[in-house]
């Protein structure tokens, strides 16, 4: 593999052993598209690992065995390529780049990505927006990313818009990014004129801690994606942007809760298909709903009706992806009997009791922040939240077997 950058235009050539057909970090199979895509704002002057780091997120599933830059990476970023993917990376030659002092939230508007930002009211964010490819149809026009980036001006924080059309190098399963981490790309090449040394995640406990992006239902400490010491963690952290997951230790009811109680709330969006909000009709929507009912202990609230397909992975046994909420959306959701998830109902025992540790934060995911940044997640998850007691951490560290 070969990378050029020119003008926040990324190229890159395929040697003849790397493949176009690959597997993301999270194991998903994925097909590229096209060989180039541009990333705005980036300056010319960033450090050479920040340009590498951001190559990786979108060339890592291509690349069989070795990667050259067009400049020269540090020793510490190499060594990272080589330990988490056994890629040889050249050449060799800069210095490696000091941690930033600054803290950004990679902000994408959910809820998730809103509650991370109210465990940090000072950090600036960093919003990606999808724009079209000038080589690739747009085949999703109903993705109104405009919408994310306006809701994102209107939240008053201190802001950069990064435009890329990253996502249409991916042909399959659809336009995308080739690693969760590309989202990221943007970030990366700004570090160095944001003094960045931290970029934080809205991923929860389910993605950091019980399987991750996609369902595996086992506890995953070593997280491949997210933990610090998993190969994405070492390899941010060489480039001195350290992953960081303020809401790491929380479940989704939890960032439900904080996002809806944030002086954000009115900018929240989960749910793209609607035109003046969620469009409340998608499985997205509706596994929200469940959420957003269970935390307001209310009746579900939903026009989606069991004869629907969508409404039909909730007749079949378990698991499910974030199946943790599922549990406490069917312990807390007042006459989920009488709702298209009766059927789901019959697969549990679950109570009140039995889902408690999901309001609670696993103090695991606070030692693994950064010390720059750990008291202030601390200090918001004591006073917010509540830590677990040993036996809520042992749900945490059971879960799945
Ligand atoms: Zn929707």
């Amino acid at each position: 593999m070969r990378v050029t950058w020119a003008g926040g235009e990324l190229t890159f050539r395929l040697g003849a052993e790397d493949e176009i057909t690959g597997h993301a970090s999270d194991g998903h199979p994925v097909k590229l598209a096209t060989n180039s895509c541009v990333i705005s704002g980036a300056p010319d002057d960033a450090h050479p690992d920040l340009f590498a780091v951001a190559a990786w997120t979108v060339v890592a599933p291509w690349t069989r065995r070795r990667i050259t830059f067009d400049r020269a990476v540090s020793a510490e970023v190499a060594a990272a390529l080589h330990d988490g993917w056994g890629i040889e990376a050249g050449p060799v030659g800069a210095e490696p780049r000091p941690d930033g002092a600054r803290l950004a939230i990679s902000y994408s508007g959910g809820a998730d990505s809103v509650a991370a930002a109210s465990v940090y009211p000072e950090a600036p964010f960093v919003h990606f927006r999808r724009v079209p490819h000038r080589r690739v149809p747009n085949r999703w026009p109903h993705y109104r990313s405009d919408v994310l980036a306006k809701l994102a001006r209107r939240t008053g924080r201190e802001l950069t818009i990064v435009e890329s059309d990253l996502e249409y190098t991916l042909a399959e399963p659809r336009p995308g990014y080739p690693e969760h981490h590309a989202v990221a790309a943007g970030a990366l090449l700004l570090a160095d004129r944001l003094d960045l040394g931290g970029l934080g995640f809205g991923y929860e406990m389910g993605s950091r801690w019980l399987g991750g992006g996609r369902y595996l239902h086992r506890y995953t400490p070593d997280n491949d994606l997210w933990a610090p010491h998993g190969k994405w963690g070492r390899l941010f952290a060489a480039a001195g942007l350290h992953i960081v997951l303020p809401v790491g230790g929380v479940s989704e009811a939890v960032t439900m809760r904080l996002a809806l109680g944030s002086d954000l709330k009115e900018h929240v969006r989960w749910c793209l298909r609607g035109t003046d909000g969620p469009c409340r009709d998608c499985g997205k929507c509706l596994y929200k709903e469940l959420i957003q009912a269970a935390v307001e202990r209310r009746p579900l609230d939903t026009p989606i009706t069991a004869d629907r397909a969508l409404a039909r992975k909730w007749f079949k046994p378990p698991p499910y992806g974030g199946q943790e909420m599922i549990e406490y959306g069917l312990a807390r959701v007042p006459g989920i009997e009488g709702t298209l998830f009766a059927k789901t109902l019959e697969y549990f025992d679950v109570s009140e009791e039995s889902t408690r540790w999901l309001d609670h934060c696993y103090p695991p995911a606070i030692d693994e922040i950064p010390a720059a940044w750990r008291d202030q997640a601390a200090a918001f998850m004591a006073s917010n939240v509540g830590f677990m007691t040993d036996d809520e951490r042992r749900r945490v560290e059971t879960w799945g077997s």
